[in-house]
């Protein structure tokens, strides 16, 4: 089969020729895939932007961890009824040795190995899994919207911990995907005013205004409390999320919270950010990181996908068969684009 593959350490991958998987182990399931996404991560593993070394060891791995497709086969421990189940996968293998999953302390495994990353993944026709990550989907849920479950799970968890609720005035910093989707987790919770920014961002903040989100703003050429100006006149905002991976913004978003606000850091940066922590003591402001989502998320975010498959539709701007994936990666790493998905045609 065709698979997207990184072969050593450096930039670049491959598209090439592998094996079938021919053997599975007794708690795996093998899905045929049906749609898979292309995810800042990929990119950054393709650029070989520091951080993924302990990937070296994997190598040469099938890349691609947002999916979702048909279990196909299952091994020895699987029930033979979970054949022909849609589901999609919680990427984090769990190692199931070390002394946090003995203790049952799954969120602490120092020993996860992520699926598209440290072990084959879903840049090809089939992937192999452990059945325990697996999401049963809801019939009717089209596959291109189920593999953006993962992000869409990322994204909940950072409104989950902005404690974003009814009536919130909410700044989201960042359209990429994940701001993005911030943005319609922020609606579910009920905020009154939900304002995007970008900088030289006119694309992805036009599919925001295209699936129905009025307050964009461009920062290009100025500051971000310039920009903002009209919002902050009637008061800070009561949740900052920040989905940027930009330091340089932290300290300016901050300036934009009103007092006692959360402000949610959701991007993975290249350098430390610089504080000023009198002030944030001052105004009792709270900053909070987010990341892996728990399991509960999953649910939640397959029925939501379910419900408004629609609107996550309007994300998607474009699509590729996994022969094209270069182009594929090319655009989702340009402004242009929203979430790209690799299709995989059946036959
Ligand atoms: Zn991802
Ligand atoms: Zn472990």
């Amino acid at each position: 089969m065709l698979a997207l593959q990184k072969m050593q350490p450096g930039a670049g991958f491959e598209l090439r020729q592998i094996p079938e998987i021919s053997t599975l182990s007794p708690d795996e399931v093998l899905v045929r895939v049906r749609a898979t996404g292309i995810c800042g991560t990929d990119l950054h593993i393709a650029a070989w932007t520091p951080g993924y070394e302990s990937m070296q060891s994997a190598m040469p791995v099938t890349l691609g961890h947002e999916f979702a497709g048909t279990i196909v086969a299952v091994g020895a421990n699987v029930d033979h009824g979970m054949v022909g189940m849609n589901v999609t996968a919680r990427p984090s293998v769990l190692c199931g040795t070390c002394a946090a999953c003995r203790a049952g302390d799954e969120d602490n495994c120092t020993g996860r190995r992520g699926i598209g990353i440290g072990r084959n993944g879903a840049f090809a026709s089939h992937v192999a899994v452990p059945e325990a990550n697996c999401v049963p989907l809801p019939s009717g849920l089209d596959f291109e919207i189920a593999a953006l479950t993962e992000p869409m799970t990322v994204c909940a968890e950072a409104v989950d911990t902005g404690e974003v609720a009814t009536g919130d005035r909410v700044l989201v910093l960042g359209p990429g995907f994940i701001g993005q989707g911030i943005a319609l987790f922020c609606e579910a919770a009920g905020a009154s005013e939900i304002v995007i920014c970008g900088h030289n961002d006119g694309p992805r903040l036009a599919t925001l205004n295209a699936i129905g989100f009025k307050n964009t703003v461009d920062t290009a050429g100025s500051s971000l409390r310039d920009a903002l100006a009209s919002y902050l006149e009637r008061g800070g905002f009561d949740v900052v999320i920040e989905a940027t991976g930009a330091p340089h913004v932290v300290p300016e978003a901050l300036s934009c919270l009103k007092k006692r606000g959360i402000m949610v850091i959701a991007g993975i940066h290249p350098r430390p950010a610089s504080v000023d922590l009198t002030v944030l003591v001052r105004n009792h402001q709270q900053l909070r990181g987010s990341y892996r989502s728990p399991l509960a998320t999953w649910g939640r975010v397959v029925d939501y996908l379910a419900a408004n498959q629609q609107r996550v539709r309007g994300l998607i701007t474009h699509r590729f068969d996994l022969g094209d994936a270069a182009k594929g990666f090319d655009l989702a790493q340009s402004k242009t684009a929203s979430k790209v998905v690799i299709q995989h045609p059946q036959d």
